[in-house]
């Protein structure tokens, strides 16, 4: 067994091993590991240093989970927009592809917590081929997005055996793994996994940090090896009350993204999912955040803020008011909120220049 494997085994799974470290009643949050289940990595458990903080409230379940939200277990209709189980074809030329029912985490405000990490997920090698024969059928398919939970709780030899599939499939141009190993378990990115992943490039991963915290010296190692092994990172970041909903430390994240070579990818609005309310914020917070980031830190370090729509609409991006007006001016507000023109007119060429100006000239 690998050393990632054992670190799995010690993960904290109920509520009441939190007693004698953080002297909280666990009582409360038993019924709520009973619903979402509980599963933090010894790691991820040591960058908390206190009750509640940032590090905390992403992993140790609370019971504001229990209370009733306004909406939806699946508010993204993942289920509807299914073809074959644990396969989601939403956009015409990628698929999400759910090869792994489980996480090394389970994150409390997770989009999926309706389903991963329960008996309802099952991920087997019948639900794998049969996503495999979907993705050969559809020649259309020139993305597949492997996804979970987390594909690299699977061993290599299994992962290997998926891209292997994958990449003798030739309408297939471009994998991607989604992953929050290199947040929760860094330990995972072994020097054999990253071997292994750089023969099926161009393959892309991207991760999912949402505190500067989480930004340790194991986490940037994992994330070196994977860059060294040319594989381009990017990060997918879930904007969180009480985790990052703060533009200093939404910048500082992202700064630290960069350096240590991850592209911030998204920042999304937090989904309508049942359970994970107390985790909202208004769009307006995003936006905000958006307007500290932009022009004020490197353009590299600005992700995309967007809304991944209700009803299964796909990622819509939100950006704040640059565009003021938009005719044969263009009427602009930079990132200080000054205003700035641009000519819209058409440009005149020889086939257009009116006939006044022909006959002045
Ligand atoms: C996010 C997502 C994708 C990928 O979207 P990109 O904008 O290409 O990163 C594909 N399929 C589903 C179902 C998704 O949720
Ligand atoms: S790692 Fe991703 S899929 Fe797993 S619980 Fe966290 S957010 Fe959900």
């Amino acid at each position: 067994m690998e050393i990632w494997q054992k670190m799995l085994q010690s993960c904290v799974t109920s509520p009441a091993r939190l007693t004698r470290r953080y002297g909280v009643d666990p009582r409360p949050l038993a019924a709520v590991a009973e619903r979402y289940p509980m599963r933090v990595t010894p790691y991820y458990l040591s960058l908390i240093q206190s009750v509640d903080d940032p590090i905390w409230r992403q992993a140790v379940p609370s019971v504001e989970e229990l209370e009733a939200g306004s909406c939806c277990a699946d508010p993204l209709e993942e289920e509807e927009q299914s073809p074959v189980a644990n396969l989601v074809h939403r956009y015409p030329d990628r698929v999400l592809f759910q090869v792994c029912s489980e996480c090394a985490m389970y994150c409390r405000f997770c989009t999926r917590k309706r389903k991963v990490g329960k008996d309802r997920m099952q991920v087997t090698r019948n639900t794998i081929a049969q996503g495999l024969a979907y993705i050969r059928k559809h020649p259309e398919i020139r993305d597949v997005i492997l996804s979970g939970g987390d594909p690299l709780l699977l061993s290599n030899e299994m992962l290997d055996g998926i891209l292997k599939e994958l990449r003798g499939i030739p309408t297939v141009e471009i994998l991607r793994i989604g992953t929050r190993m290199p947040v929760v378990l860094p330990q995972r990115i072994t020097l054999a996994l990253t071997r292994m992943l750089q023969r099926y490039h161009p393959l892309y991963l991207n991760t999912h940090f949402n505190h500067p915290d989480e930004i340790t010296p194991l986490a940037a190692r994992a994330l070196a090896r994977l860059a060294d092994a040319g594989i381009p990172l990017g990060n997918q970041t879930v904007l969180l009350r009480g985790v990052n909903d703060d533009p200093q430390i939404m910048r500082r994240l992202m700064q630290r993204l960069l350096a240590v070579r991850v592209k911030p990818y998204y920042l999304y609005q937090a989904d309508l999912v049942l359970g994970t309310e107390h985790f909202r914020t208004t769009v307006e917070e995003g936006l905000d955040i958006m307007r500290a980031l932009r022009g004020h830190t490197s353009g590299m370090a600005v992700p995309a803020f967007v809304i991944d729509a209700p009803g299964g609409g796909g990622k819509i991006p939100l950006l704040p008011e640059y565009l003021q007006s938009l005719g044969d001016e263009v009427i602009l507000k930079n990132y200080q909120g000054l205003d700035y023109r641009y000519s819209n007119a058409r440009p005149v060429t020889e086939q257009n220049v009116p006939m006044a100006v022909n006959q002045s000239g």
